[in-house]
């Protein structure tokens, strides 16, 4: 019984991995979070999904700090008329 147990549960670490949002467990081929819904890739060896390199929020980021900088260029250089 104990044997069969600790088999069980082998196997569902390597049929599961956790969202690395919410640490949901998900289906080892899942490609979303079925419950927090963000793009996950696949498991490490920690039986943690990978999160995909989000190159949208890595744009608005700099498009955020560019605009920031821009304003504070344009706020000192108002300044100094
Ligand atoms: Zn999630």
């Amino acid at each position: 019984m104990g044997t069969f147990k600790k088999e069980q549960t082998e196997k569902e670490a390597i049929t599961l991995k956790r969202c690395p949002e919410c640490s949901a467990n998900l289906k080892i081929d899942a490609t979303e979070c079925v419950s927090c819904g963000i793009k996950v890739h696949g498991v490490d060896k920690f039986g943690k999904a990978k999160r995909p390199i989000n190159w949208g929020a890595y744009l608005f980021t700099f498009l955020a700090w560019s605009g920031f900088l821009l304003y504070i260029w344009w706020a000192f250089f108002k300044d100094l008329q």
